[in-house]
């Protein structure tokens, strides 16, 4: 049966996949939700026969099905390619009985690239489809991961430009590196005087913005999004759940049909959505385990169904989770609404107005799947150094924060189910925060010396995408206010102002 998509605020009208991907947002705000979770048509055994591009097709075939498998599989052939530094592209490593999905072997080293590589093919062939002749404008919100990530993937991409805003004084050295050297001529970087959410309210505000819609398009320009507001960039996450338990089940560690739990450091939500939807398509998963770090704004939604954003924003050591507006959370709430738009859309009105919203009981009571609890700086560091010492496997800092959880998790529940981690990011592009878990006395060393450090004490490769930067120049120094976003924009695609 073909999946259409529909808004979460108001979902009378439903379009295809290959228009919500070009659409990104749905012009009233709301986010495309698909109209049923499809179930898996084949079992979980064959699967576990398939590699990663066969599995990735025989999900998204699902969920994209207005793409022909031609498309399809030269879409998915084009992103999970030598880009990846493992032919598994999404390795699983056992650590003390836990299973770490290594997410981070992309060109960005996070696990945004899992979604990036393909984003762009994805969006040619559905401009293509819809005969689209603009040239795609890519605009993004970035809290230091996905902008690198999609920077990289749409870089060069013919008939697209994008650019993308972040939070000057809020991403890690390495990141903001990686970010200011990335070559293109349809490339654009702007810091903001602001945090995550201050760029993620921007760019919503600027896609919903009708009057530079027009003006956009007597350009020859068409806004897209590259976050993960994009179906687009959902779908293709749902993948490696799938591939993360058939991989437990080809190699003997579960038994078909033995449900697993799942444990995700989350920031927007979008990661951990992508596995309630793998669990919603046949994947034995048991609990869904939300990590936060101290900006733990899910975990007190969890705990008391209220979401209330109005708190001290907090920037940690793990900055791709400095997030107090989840935006994907928007599509669990509207399924726990009855998926009654309507409904939906009053909560998040109320988010936009006073920054809050609480849920009835009746919804809350379909919150079961999902266990949220978070960790202090203090324990996200700890657990770096307790697995390095036991073991002499580096996690990252978003990693640690979702192992701290599970920590929490198994001392409160002693649930002996075999569960997975979302290892979202290499240790090396958070390089500082980690050797400083490790031992207090790395820090008077440089950060490029720390990089060499880390390699030594993990036996790890420094990773290219490290290695490429350190000498990288510089090619983007834009900044500007929060409330210049749009103007900023105009300047930069050469749109007058009036
Ligand atoms: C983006 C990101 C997260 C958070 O993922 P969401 O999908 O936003 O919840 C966690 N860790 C890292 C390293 C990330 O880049």
């Amino acid at each position: 049966m073909e999946v259409l998509y529909g808004s979460t605020r108001n979902d009378t009208r439903k379009v295809q996949a290959s228009q919500a991907i070009l659409q990104g947002l749905s012009e009233d705000g709301g986010l495309f939700v698909p109209d049923h979770i499809p179930a898996l048509d084949k079992s979980l055994q064959e699967i576990s026969e398939m590699d990663y591009r066969e599995t990735a097709y025989e999900v998204m075939k699902l969920f994209l099905s207005d793409f022909t498998k031609e498309e399809l599989t030269s879409c998915i052939d084009k992103a999970y390619d030598a880009k990846f530094d493992t032919k598994e592209i999404a390795p699983l490593v056992e650590k003390e009985h836990t299973y770490y999905l290594e997410l981070f072997h992309g060109a960005t080293i996070a696990f945004k690239d899992m979604a990036l590589s393909i984003l762009p093919h994805l969006m040619i062939t559905s401009a293509k489809k819809n005969h689209a002749k603009e040239t795609i404008v890519i605009l993004t919100a970035t809290s230091g991961d996905t902008g690198k990530a999609a920077l990289a993937g749409f870089a060069d991409v013919e008939g697209t430009k994008i650019i993308v805003f972040y939070p000057k004084n809020g991403v890690s050295p390495i990141q903001e590196k990686q970010m200011v050297t990335q070559k293109g001529d349809n490339t654009c970087v702007v810091g903001i005087h602001g945090n995550f959410d201050d760029a993620q309210t921007g760019v919503k505000q600027i896609f919903s913005d009708k009057e530079l819609e027009k003006e956009m398009l007597e350009h020859g320009l068409r806004f897209s999004s590259a976050n993960s507001i994009n179906i687009g960039r959902l779908v293709p996450q749902i993948v490696y759940y799938v591939y993360a338990y058939t991989r437990l089940l080809k190699e003997g560690k579960i038994a078909d049909g033995e449900a697993i739990n799942v444990v995700v450091p989350t920031g927007n939500f979008g990661n951990i959505l992508a596995a309630f939807y793998a669990k919603n398509m046949g994947v034995p998963i048991a609990k869904l385990i939300c990590a936060s770090n101290e900006n733990k704004v899910l975990y007190d939604f969890f705990r008391t169904g209220s979401y209330d954003r109005n708190r001290e924003f907090v920037l940690t050591s793990s900055p791709s989770m400095d997030i107090l507006i989840s935006s994907n959370l928007e599509r669990l709430i509207y399924r726990i609404a009855g998926n009654d738009a309507g409904k939906n859309a009053d909560f998040m009105n109320a988010l936009a107005k006073s920054g809050a919203y609480s849920i009835t009981e009746e919804m809350k009571a379909q919150l079961g799947d999902f266990y949220g609890n978070y960790a202090s700086e203090k324990e996200t560091a700890d657990s770096i150094r307790s697995l390095y010492e036991k073991t002499g496997y580096v996690m990252d800092t978003h990693t640690a924060v979702a192992n701290a959880v599970y920590q929490k998790y198994l001392n409160e529940t002693s649930d002996q189910t075999k569960t997975v981690i979302a290892s979202t990011a290499s240790p090396f592009k958070f390089t500082r925060s980690v050797m400083n878990a490790i031992d207090a006395g790395y820090d008077s060393m440089s950060d490029f010396e720390l990089v060499g450090e880390l390699s030594r004490i993990a036996d790890v490769k420094v990773p290219k995408a490290i290695e490429e930067i350190e000498t990288a120049p510089i090619l983007h120094d834009m900044v500007c206010e929060k409330d210049e976003m749009k103007k900023t924009v105009k300047e930069i695609l050469g749109i007058s102002q009036h």
